[in-house]
């Protein structure tokens, strides 16, 4: 059934302690009842900062001059993508700035052929590559990828166009996530919670609009302001505590609301807070991606500010991850791809 509008901004209103609680534990059962207590990690690559597009909100944006620019090399991805084999994660992602040049898609196709044949089919593939064409989304998933991941940043078409330059089409981004669905892979979208001037009817929208689009997956985090974008005078009024709890309110309104999806508790969470992804967790959502990138890459790849774990290796990071994830009562998926229980039921 379609979420009810007036519930969501309810849930979405939600203040005080006490009643955050009663959110998070209601979003909680929800979860236990509908997808479980199994945490499913997806090791993320990210792969390159070299980004055509300028997005005023994010680090890497073409136009941040400051910025060296750097792209992985195929040897380094592979190397990166048995790691994440020896760690027993199910799956990889993908992610990098934008392009569209035919070096840059032949390099990803070539990648996940590598990454397909290194594992005997075992990695489940994810990407998260921005804006494509047709060919071009088809070509990476007959080559393996079976998942995509493209935030829609905003269900607000006015307040997407105040967020990217005039050559960025919110129109087109809808399209292709559209494209990506018709070309069969599970579908991951979501938004940035406390953009400037974002309203609570934004976000329940924002909740209608996954619903409506029958996404598979999402992955929603605070916007978190960074000094070498347009948007750095907001740093000032930031409160990393308030975006922190908006993002929890909004986990838990879309558990609630869609129930049997994949909810990411995503990175920014935790540059908020040091146990943010497991608040994440509590509040509702399912899956974890941590960072396996090389550690020499990670100060290129400041989408915002304060991105937490520049210098702790995958390794280091996992030992920790697991006793986290077990001391909220919650056990890993680990060899398994988890797709959402949601994408099961519509292909069964
Ligand atoms: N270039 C691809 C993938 C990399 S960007 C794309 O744009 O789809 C991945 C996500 O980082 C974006 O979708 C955006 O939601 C998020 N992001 C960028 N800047 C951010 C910021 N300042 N705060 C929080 N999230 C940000
Ligand atoms: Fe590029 Fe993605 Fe950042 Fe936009 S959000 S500037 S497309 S990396």
């Amino acid at each position: 059934m379609r979420p009810d509008k007036k519930i969501l901004r309810e849930l979405l209103s939600t203040e005080g302690k006490e009643n955050l609680q009663a959110l998070y534990n209601k979003a909680y059962d929800v979860k236990k009842q509908y997808v479980g207590t199994t945490v499913y990690l997806r090791g993320l690559i990210e792969l390159s900062n070299i980004c055509s597009k300028n997005c005023y909100y994010c680090g890497i944006r073409s136009g941040n001059k400051e910025l060296t620019r750097y792209q992985i090399s195929y040897e380094e991805a592979i190397a990166e993508a048995k790691l994440c084999l020896q760690m027993h994660y199910g799956s990889i992602v993908i992610q990098a700035g934008e392009r569209e040049d035919r070096t840059w898609i032949e390099f990803i196709t070539k990648l996940i052929k590598g990454i397909k044949e290194l594992s005997e089919g075992k990695l489940g593939i994810t990407l998260s590559l921005g804006e494509q064409k047709l060919e071009v989304y088809q070509q990476w998933f007959e080559a393996g990828a079976h998942r995509y991941l493209l935030r829609i940043e905003t269900s607000n078409k006015e307040l997407y166009r105040s967020l990217h330059p005039v050559n960025h089409s919110f129109e087109k981004r809808l399209k292709c996530l559209n494209l990506i669905q018709e070309c069969g892979y599970q579908v991951g979208t979501g938004v940035m919670i406390g953009l400037p001037g974002q309203t609570i009817d934004d976000l329940a929208n924002d909740i209608l609009f996954f619903y409506d689009l029958d996404v598979d997956m999402l992955g929603m985090g605070p916007f978190i302001p960074h000094h070498n974008t347009p948007l750095k005078y907001l740093a000032e009024s930031f409160s990393p505590l308030e975006a922190l709890t908006m993002g929890l309110k909004m986990i838990a309104a879309c558990r609630i609301a869609l129930k049997d999806i994949n909810i990411a508790s995503t990175t920014a969470l935790q540059a908020l807070h040091s146990e943010g992804r497991e608040m994440g967790l509590k509040a509702g959502a399912n899956v974890l991606m941590p960072n396996i990138t090389d550690t020499k890459y990670r100060e290129g790849y400041q989408l915002y500010e304060g991105k937490p774990g520049l210098n702790e290796t995958a390794l280091q990071f996992q030992k920790q991850l697991e006793k986290r994830i077990f001391a909220l009562g919650e056990t890993i998926g680990y060899d398994e791809w988890g797709d959402s229980k949601h994408y099961q039921k519509k292909k069964n």
